[in-house]
């Protein structure tokens, strides 16, 4: 078996969200067993306005979440980052624009989960898409991409092409039409995106963002990391080889990492 390939793993997340397992300490024991040179907890941000409270923590118990992520990041290996999973959503910004730059973050992970009141991705409200329009939801979503990208409040948009999630999906032809102006929009906003392998977990068994999406990401040498969007400490680095290999199949070269918000590159490692 080839070895494991050492990828930061930027995407994980902790119990304080009330959907994830496990200690942080197991998260990171997890990394350091598949050698994992780094890791980033990016746990559900906290709303102050009443958004969405059933998947993520407290605005109070943030100070927790803080210091028992700092608590693992004495010396010793694997490297733990501290970020944050922001939901992009109307109206967030007058909260995000002092919130996100008054704490010490070194990710902040831009997401939009929800289009109006309709948490797409949530298994308990996938019958929605029943009776939508599949093609006019995913426009809705990437016009709020586009969106969480002029923001500036982000460094990396997380699972970009997220409705795929149940299998739902546009046209290519209308897919390219409406994903090529959000892909410019990121690039100059000089953000990265992530190859989430959580994908592989869920019903469309693939990694976001799609083989097609990545290549378009690519010639706009938009930067890439890796996320396991682990809730669990077994899921840490899932299915890492097969993203490296994605990665590459596209033609990239390089990741970002990441520390105090400020972007730097490294070449990818071989794949086997
Ligand atoms: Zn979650
Ligand atoms: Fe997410
Ligand atoms: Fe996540
Ligand atoms: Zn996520």
């Amino acid at each position: 078996m080839d070895p494991f390939p050492p990828l930061p793993d930027y995407h994980m997340h902790t119990h304080l969200c009330k959907h994830a397992q496990g200690e942080p300490s197991e998260y990171r024991s997890a990394a350091g067993r598949l050698g994992i040179p780094e890791i980033c907890f990016a746990d559900h941000n906290p709303n102050p306005d009443g958004y969405d409270p059933r998947h993520r923590m407290e605005m109070d118990l943030f100070p927790d979440y803080r210091s028992m992520i700092s608590a693992l990041r004495d010396p010793g290996n694997p490297t733990v980052l501290f970020g944050i999973e922001a939901d992009y959503y109307e109206g967030c910004e007058a909260h995000l624009a002092t919130w996100l730059p008054s704490q010490e973050f070194d990710l902040v992970l831009g997401s939009v989960h929800f289009i109006e009141d309709w948490g797409f991705d949530n298994p308990a409200e996938r019958h929605v898409w029943d009776s939508v329009d599949v093609t006019a939801t995913w426009r809705r979503y990437f016009e709020l991409v586009g969106r969480l990208a002029d923001s500036g409040l982000f460094d990396v948009v997380a699972h970009l092409d997220l409705p795929k999630k149940f299998g739902h999906r546009p046209p290519e032809k209308d897919l390219r039409e409406m994903v090529l102006p959000v892909l410019d929009r990121i690039a100059g906003a000089g953000m990265g995106i992530e190859l989430n392998t959580s994908g592989l977990r869920k019903p469309v068994g693939e990694i976001y963002p799609s083989s097609l999406i990545l290549s378009l990401a690519r010639q706009r040498d938009i930067p890439i990391c890796f996320g396991s969007d682990a809730h669990r400490p077994e899921e840490v680095g899932y299915a890492f080889p097969r993203a490296l290999a994605l990665a590459r199949e596209v033609g990239y070269d390089r990741h970002l990492t990441i520390r105090d918000r400020a972007m730097s590159f490294e070449p990818l490692p071989a794949t086997g």
